[in-house]
This record gives structure tokens, C-alpha cells and sequence, in this order.
């Protein structure tokens, strides 16, 4: 076993002179959104049947590296975007992600999504550093009952989850919970909500949101249809591009997407952000998107 490294401080950031450039014009017309998402890797301990990215354990890593995060955080808020997200594959089997989201919150506020079944004493431990930063951690849970929601994630995952809230909330980390689901009647998910409050995430911070029919989800025949037209334009960088949404660098058959690739340029920022500008700016007025999902 080895001893925990500390985690960062998050660098003490001067009194910004507000951004200006396209970007920042843009997301402050409400043009384009706000949030810059990285996924960090395509790995995972869990193999879900609905996932996008056909994560699992044996799957090719695509990483990005802690300083390329690091970095793309404080060029995103040089460039005017105001808000971070970090996903993958499980995003905490990068063992520097801790250290790597205090960085990151130094420049903006972070919102990271996990499968919720990797936090053990030590990580738990590492993640307390976290506690007052503009830092959520985004868990999913979907069902209210252990079998029917770990039918689609995996032996365990309620329970490891439904431990792991309370050890965070304690801890002072804000805790988001997200619902992946085709659907939920009504009943079901008022337990749902009783279960998210009594674990002490309360119901500002529960998102529930359709499957997206890409990846392992298309080949089950799960999901809403989800393509450019239908998607917000989130500005996603990963180890092979940058990518219209966080919906868009999913994985069929062991083949990354390209559909929604905008450019394989991914430094500096501004490269693959002004050219989803330009897409933006050549979409019909009114083609917004038409699914909100977080
Ligand atoms: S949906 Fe999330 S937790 Fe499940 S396999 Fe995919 S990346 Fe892992």
C-alpha cells in the first residue's frame, strides 16, 4: 500500500480581468454554454449495459494527463467559459485526480462524475482537501432498489454507493446524484427521492436524464436518438479531439465516434473552441438543442 499524497491547494487565483474574445462573448449571450468538459479516461471497474463509451477494465485507456486538465482548466477561463466537467470511464482510477480537481477549481468550478464504488478509506481520506471548493462529485444511482438498479451497473453498486454519499456529505463534499434511466414511474421514483434526502443530497442536486442511444446503449437498443441538432454544443476534449458535447466521444465495437468530432486540435484551447463557434454560427437560427441533459 502506498501513502496518500497530499492534496493540492488550489493556486490562489488574482482578481481576473473578465475574459474577452468570441468565446467569452458567446457564453455570455447564452450562445454557447458555459461548461467545458475532459474526459479524463475511457476505463472502468464496471462494464454498465447501458454505457456510451463501452467502458469496462480491458478497454483502451485514451487518457488525458493531470497537466493537460490542469491546463485546459485555466485556459477555459481565460477564454470566458465559467464552468468545468471531468468524466469518463470512472474518473477516480486515476489515482491524481484528487490533486488534479483542487488544480482545477482554482480556476473554475468543477463538476466530476463517478460511478461512486471506488471510495475507500483512502481516497475518502484524499478527497477531504475537496471540502469548500467549487468541487461536485456527480454520482450516479438509479433505481431505489439494489437489484433493479444494479441490473444495469453491476453486482454491488447500490450498496457501495448508497455507503459511500454519506461518507462524502460528511466529509462536506457536494454530492450530485444523476438518474440514467429509459424511465421511472412515479412511485418508484418519489422512493428514489426519499433515498437521495435521507443520504443528505438534497433535491437541487438530483438530475435525472434519458440513456443516449450510442455505444453499449445502441446495441441493446436502449436510449434517445442524439445527434448534433439534438445536443447542446459543451465543448469536450479528450485524448483524440475535441467534441461537440460530452455525448459525442463515445465508443461501438472498440471505434471512438468521430460524428461529433470537431478537430483533433485540443491545444490551445481556443483552437477547437472557436471552431465549435463557427459550427454554432452556421446552424440555422432556432436549432437549438433540443435534449437538456447534464
Ligand atoms: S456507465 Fe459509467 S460506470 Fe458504467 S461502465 Fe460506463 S463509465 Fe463505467
Amino acid at each position: 500500500m502506498t501513502v496518500a499524497e497530499p492534496v493540492a491547494e488550489p493556486v490562489a487565483e488574482p482578481a481576473a480581468e473578465p475574459a474577452a474574445g468570441p468565446v467569452a462573448d458567446a457564453v455570455a449571450a447564452g450562445r454557447l454554454p458555459g461548461r467545458v468538459w475532459f474526459y479524463s479516461n475511457y476505463h472502468c471497474n464496471l462494464v454498465c449495459t447501458y454505457c456510451l463509451t463501452e467502458s469496462g477494465p480491458k478497454v483502451a485507456r485514451r487518457e488525458l494527463s493531470r497537466d493537460q486538465m490542469v491546463e485546459g482548466a485555466r485556459q477555459a477561463r481565460e477564454l470566458g467559459f465559467t464552468e468545468l466537467g471531468v468524466t469518463g470511464g470512472e474518473t477516480f482510477l486515476m489515482p491524481w485526480l484528487p490533486e488534479a480537481l483542487a488544480e482545477m477549481a482554482g480556476s473554475l468550478p468543477v463538476v466530476v462524475l463517478t460511478n461512486g464504488t471506488l471510495f475507500g478509506r483512502r481516497l475518502l481520506d484524499e478527497l477531504e482537501a475537496l471540502a469548500g471548493l467549487p468541487v461536485a462529485l456527480q454520482i450516479s444511482l438509479d433505481r431505489p432498489d439494489p437489484d433493479a438498479n444494479d441490473a444495469m451497473r453491476g453486482p454491488q453498486n447500490f450498496r457501495k454507493v448508497v455507503a459511500a454519499i454519506p461518507e462524502l456529505v460528511g466529509r462536506g463534499i457536494t454530492v450530485r446524484i444523476a438518474t440514467t434511466v429509459e424511465s421511472i414511474d412515479d412511485a418508484e421514483l418519489d422512493r428514489l427521492c426519499a433515498l437521495h434526502r435521507d443520504l443528505g443530497v438534497p433535491d437541487d442536486d438530483h438530475v435525472i436524464r434519458p440513456i443516449v442511444a450510442r455505444g453499449r446503449a445502441l446495441d441493446q437498443g436502449l436510449g434517445v436518438h442524439a445527434a448534433l441538432p439534438e445536443l447542446p454544443a459543451e465543448l469536450t476534449i479528450t485524448a483524440d479531439g475535441a467534441f461537440w458535447s460530452p455525448f459525442g466521444p463515445t465508443v461501438r465495437s472498440g471505434a471512438l465516434d468521430t460524428d461529433l468530432l470537431i478537430t483533433r486540435t485540443t491545444q490551445p484551447l481556443s483552437v477547437p473552441a472557436e471552431a465549435q463557434l463557427r459550427l454554432l454560427d452556421d446552424r440555422p437560427q432556432g436549432e437549438d438543442a433540443a435534449l437538456n441533459i447534464r
